[in-house]
């Protein structure tokens, strides 16, 4: 599959639109033809990023989230963009366990199972304009390709 295919939405930061968006993001990727088990990680990945803009990003208050997709040569990107606080040390993190809401009793692994759930994870934060985390996974049977 060689033509791109590019979709945006954007949705109230709120938590209940955490499932809306790994719905939105699952029957797009469906085009792909993906697995069962590649649909549940990219789900997974999704409502990581997107828990983490409401409640880190906008710290339960109101805001929007963007989500940019591409389906391109059988390769998924997400973004998950928010205009949130955004963060200080992104190195810091996105050490596994670490957690700047232990009172939440979060557990400080949803960087960690972005980055496992999917191929590649990056992201881009300024302090006060917000966090984009861009995620890619190809899709199995295309990874000959
Ligand atoms: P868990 O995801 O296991 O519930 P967590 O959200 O704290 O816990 P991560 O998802 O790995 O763990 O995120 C680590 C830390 O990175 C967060 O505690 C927060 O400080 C910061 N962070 C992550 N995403 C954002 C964001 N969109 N805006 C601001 N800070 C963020
Ligand atoms: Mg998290």
């Amino acid at each position: 599959m060689s033509d791109k295919n590019e979709m945006v939405l954007e949705f109230d930061s709120k938590s209940q639109n955490e499932s809306f968006a790994r719905t939105v993001v699952a029957a797009f990727a469906a085009q792909l033809d993906p697995t069962i088990e590649e649909l549940a990680d990219i789900k997974t990945a999704v409502s990581e990023a997107v828990t983490n803009s409401i409640i880190h990003g906008y710290c339960d208050k109101p805001g929007k989230i963007r989500m940019h997709c591409i389906l391109e040569n059988g390769e998924i990107m997400v973004e998950v963009i928010d205009e949130g606080v955004g963060i200080e040390n992104i190195a810091k993190a996105m050490e596994p366990l670490y957690t700047s809401r232990p009172e939440l009793e979060r557990s400080g692994m949803g960087f960690s199972f972005m980055e496992a759930f999917m191929d590649s994870l990056e992201v881009k934060s300024e302090l006060g304009k917000g966090t984009t985390v861009i995620m890619k996974k190809r899709i199995g049977k295309y990874q000959s390709r």
